[in-house]
């Protein structure tokens, strides 16, 4: 059976079951998720968890029982009776069935659902399907619940459930919300829903990526500029976002005026390509910012850092003429790859086209479209997804999915054409020969936003940050706390750390045993902790546990340590270069594979040439 057929058919054993458990409670509504069946039924009654355990015994007895399942279709009238008898609920667009609505009926029981792919309830298995949660949903204006909602697992095998519980689990355990907890990276604000506080260590983490953005930026051409949080609102109504997002946006009267913060930095960098006349020879011009807007969202939509109100966008705008267009394009994409592969994140690609409102004649589309699927065919992507007609008004799109370690997808970079801004903001450049053209305008990001983008990478590395973006980097503790000897040598290799840059904890890691101090340092994701001892505080080495795989290495000289950690930052090797094995999977939890010293040289020479440190690749 297909996924949703599986799904479909759970969901009516599971009305069924709700049904004979309580006449009184009936289906309303039914849709699917990826495993999940969200089932809506009426709210006569407040369903328990006590309903819950029923309603899954009752769904085992149907299955043993082997109740035969009957189909058939009925009259409006018909349906209207069945209503009335409160057999089903009311039906809402009965019109579509246009006078043959699909029935669905087991014993006494009658459900509007289209044919199911089995004849009878044993045809499925007592042990696929898991009921989850019941929430309320959908409330009146009172704030009454008019309907609740019982979450299910379905699958068409035993295993196949227990491999999507178990990924479940882990996502849940990943949750960066919850990694919070250990880390201290974020918190937010009191005085407003969705803003986002960085707190030290999560700002650690989001400056180490924004130094780096600026770097590669300026490296492939890209000019930084900075522009205003607020513009009166005119700049809105010419860019036409007043009209269709102002709800979304904070507005404010200040001396008779209108004022927006703004909701997207596009007006603020054509404003400085108009601030002066531009020549062929300018282009491709492209003005980079992190620019951070605000946008209104429903509560229900904020997530923790993923789902934010204040969003720093690794905003830029491309103006370049049509010739340069498709370089341009593939030289983002390459970008995209570039910063993906450097986090270890794995990406997707889809191309969305003109939509059935649009501006803009075909024949530009058309020209834009072509280009897009010719730069993307150009570059190392090897296949990517159309979603026709879902581009927005103003141009055609490449959205970036970023695929994590547990192999979810979040909405990541985005390359967009548009052919709104420079109409109506009238921007010009002069051709060769003397004369005023239009350029070609792109806005892009190759991350999406810091907050959304630090909130996947906590769950991506389960915290584990990579010791370049590590707010903590190294800790360094002593076997005892109270031997002069072992403090004065811990205070010496957290110097010569520090001096080389390195964020060193020493303090802060206390604990009444060295296994106690160890395991704060690992609770806190810290990629190396250094143990002080009688025999390093003799021999000038260093005793390491090793966070990535949970080992241990024994009297290391402290140089070597040093220039391990060094070579390990500058290369942004994914996982430490002290495992001897560049193809262990982030979600590999193995413990004690022990880290011979003896190899170290080698390791090092590999991590120099760049053969280590994207893990997986
Ligand atoms: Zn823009």
């Amino acid at each position: 059976m297909q996924n949703t057929s599986v799904k479909q058919a759970y969901s009516v054993l599971m009305a069924y079951a709700v049904h004979k458990n309580d006449k009184n409670i009936l289906l309303e509504n039914s849709q699917f998720g990826e495993g999940e069946i969200y089932n809506d039924f009426n709210n006569t009654r407040a369903m328990t968890q006590n309903d819950i355990k029923k309603i899954s015994i009752e769904m085992k007895k149907a299955i043993s029982r082997r109740i035969p399942i009957e189909y058939s279709t009925i009259s409006s009238l018909e349906a209207e009776k069945l209503v009335l008898e409160k057999k089903i609920s009311p039906i809402n667009n009965i019109e579509q069935f246009n006078n043959e609505i699909p029935i669905v009926k087991i014993d006494d029981f009658y459900c509007v659902s289209n044919p199911l792919e089995i004849s009878n309830t044993n045809e499925l298995s007592p042990d696929s399907f898991k009921l989850q949660t019941i929430s309320g949903t959908n409330a009146d204006k009172e704030g009454v619940n008019r309907s609740q909602r019982l979450t299910a697992l379905a699958f068409s095998t035993k295993d196949e459930l227990d491999s999507y519980n178990k990924h479940l689990q882990e996502a849940q355990e990943r949750d960066h919300r919850r990694i919070n907890q250990d880390m201290d990276l974020f918190c937010m604000s009191q005085n407003g829903p969705g803003l986002a506080m960085f707190q030290p260590n999560g700002a650690i983490i989001r400056r180490t990526i924004e130094e780096f953005e600026h770097f590669e930026h300026a490296k492939r051409g890209y000019k930084p500029v900075y522009t205003p949080h607020i513009y009166t609102t005119n700049v809105w109504k010419q860019s036409g976002h007043y009209d269709c997002y102002k709800d979304n946006m904070f507005l404010f009267d200040q001396d008779g005026k209108e004022y927006g913060v703004k909701p997207m930095n596009c007006p603020g960098h054509v404003e400085i390509y108009r601030n002066t006349a531009k020549s062929y020879r300018d282009l491709p011009i492209k003005y980079f910012e992190l620019g951070t807007v605000y946008r209104k969202e429903d509560s229900g939509a904020l997530h923790g850092l993923l789902r934010v109100t204040n969003i720093t966008q690794d905003d830029a705008h491309i103006f370049c003429t049509k010739e340069q267009l498709k370089d341009e394009i593939v030289k983002v994409v390459d970008f995209v790859e570039y910063m993906m592969d450097t986090f270890g994140l794995e990406t997707e690609y889809e191309i969305s086209t003109k939509p059935e409102k649009a501006i803009g004649n075909a024949e530009t589309w058309e020209h834009a479209e072509k280009t897009l699927h010719e730069a993307l065919s150009s570059t190392k992507i090897k296949s990517y997804g159309v979603d026709q007609g879902g581009g927005a008004f103003y141009g055609p799109k490449i959205d970036v999915k970023m695929k994590d370690a547990l192999g979810r997808k979040w909405q990541g970079p985005t390359i967009q054409l548009d052919f709104n801004f420079p109409e109506r903001f009238n921007l010009e450049y002069t051709n060769a020969n003397g004369e005023k053209e239009r350029p070609i305008m792109l806005h892009r990001t190759v991350l999406g936003s810091m907050e959304r983008f630090t909130g996947v990478l906590i769950e991506h590395y389960n915290g584990k940050f990579p010791l370049w973006l590590a707010p903590e980097q190294i800790a360094v503790v002593a076997v005892s706390d109270e031997n002069e000897k072992m403090n004065s040598y811990k205070a010496k290799v957290a110097e010569s750390l520090m001096e080389e840059g390195f964020r060193v904890e020493t303090s802060s890691i206390r604990g009444n045993s060295l296994s106690a101090k160890v395991a704060k340092a690992r609770r806190r994701r810290i990629p190396y902790t250094v143990i002080i001892g009688e025999n390093e505080a003799n021999n000038n080495t260093v005793s390491l546990h090793i966070r990535d795989n949970n080992s241990k290495i024994k009297d290391m000289p402290l140089d070597e340590f040093i220039d391990v950690v060094k070579q390990e930052r500058k290369t942004k090797a994914l996982k430490s270069i002290l495992i001897n094995n560049e193809t262990q999977n982030i979600n590999d939890n193995s413990k004690s594979t022990v880290a011979q010293p003896q190899n170290l040289n080698l390791l090092m020479i590999a991590a120099r040439n760049g053969k280590l440190g994207k893990s997986g690749k």
